[in-house]
């Protein structure tokens, strides 16, 4: 029979489908702008697309027949399963979307993909074994040797942050090495999880967040901190504008995405003197900040890479 997955990459081989999908948005907020523009996109291009309740899902886990449960009834096999799970979801969402998985939907990224980009340290660990640059990053479990943790984070200033931090929450900047010594002391206190980083301070409190597709950067824009703040989130007041990228800044932006195994990605960049340096690769990144700076409708383009990704079921020669 005719493989319709490539065995090889692990990734259903490039193939459009002919007829109206079915899909899943896995997500807790089926109200935010992201999801409500991934339904106009999907309806708009004829599929079917339901929202579903990451919570609300139960499974029994069998070898005969995998499920997921809803509201009392099994949920039908949907060609596709769009992730949208936040941080505190993080470890339940894995485990539903890995039912979906086998139940033989293509997953627009995969448990496995979200797990690794979710998890700083191992994130940081990988990008750093596949040459990606990034920022002069450290961390130890015991406070014996916190003073050198510090200097392995470069001889400047350096920034700590939480293991747990979403949207600069737990990202604060130590000016000298007996501030990062106080501050690393009460992290410590609180049994808090953390890593120390060189701080990049040339890229002037600004980010630029490149939103990836595929093998594509769909999207670009910078995010500049507020008057008086390295941290650029837009959740903190940053503004965002169009940005131009260079062609390193887009190969380091897919390369970082496709080392997660993530086919839809916000990868954050500092452009530094030496370079872009890669600060966090993001499994559901927003679509409002992109679509509205770029005004490009990258919704439709994430509706569009299932299309041409998600195996036919029913229509086309099954493999598994
Ligand atoms: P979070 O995941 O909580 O948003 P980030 O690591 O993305 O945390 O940091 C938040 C913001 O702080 C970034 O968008 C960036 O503007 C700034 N920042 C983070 N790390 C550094 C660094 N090493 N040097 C300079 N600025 C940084």
């Amino acid at each position: 029979p005719k493989l319709s997955y490539d065995l090889y990459k692990g990734f259903p081989r490039k193939k459009a489908a002919k007829r109206p999908l079915r899909i899943a948005l896995l997500t807790r907020e089926p109200n935010n702008y992201s999801c409500q523009r991934l339904k106009e996109a999907a309806e708009q291009r004829g599929h079917h697309i339901e929202m579903i309740d990451t919570r609300r899902c139960y499974m029994a886990i069998n070898a005969q027949q995998p499920e997921v449960h809803y509201d009392g009834k099994p949920l039908p096999q949907y060609d596709a399963v769009i992730p949208r799970i936040g941080a505190s979801m993080t470890f339940y969402g894995m485990a539903v979307l890995r039912q979906f998985e086998m139940m033989g939907a293509y997953c627009l990224n995969s448990a496995q993909s979200i797990g690794v980009s979710r998890d700083k340290l191992y994130a940081h660990q990988l990008l750093a074994r596949h040459r990606i640059g990034m920022p002069a990053t450290a961390f130890a479990s015991s406070p014996k040797d916190t003073k050198d943790l510090i200097s392995l984070a470069g001889n400047g200033a350096v920034v700590v942050k939480l293991l747990e931090s979403t949207q600069g929450k737990g990202v604060v900047l130590a000016e000298t090495k007996k501030a990062a010594e106080s501050l690393i002391d009460a992290f410590r206190g609180l049994e808090a999880n953390f890593l120390v980083q060189e701080f990049v301070k040339e890229a002037g409190g600004a980010d630029v967040r490149c939103f990836v597709v595929g093998n594509k950067v769909v999207g670009a824009i910078k995010r500049q901190g507020a008057e008086g703040e390295f941290r650029s989130n837009l959740h903190r007041g940053g503004s965002a504008s169009v940005i131009k990228l260079s062609v390193e800044e887009k190969k380091v932006a897919i390369k970082a995405s496709k080392v997660m195994g993530l086919s839809v990605a916000g990868v954050d960049i500092l452009q530094s003197s030496t370079g872009p340096k890669i600060l966090e690769v993001n499994s559901s990144p927003g679509l409002e900040g992109i679509e509205n700076t770029t005004k490009k409708d990258v919704a439709s383009m994430m509706i569009e890479h299932i299309e041409l990704h998600a195996p036919v079921v029913n229509t086309a020669i099954r493999t598994r």
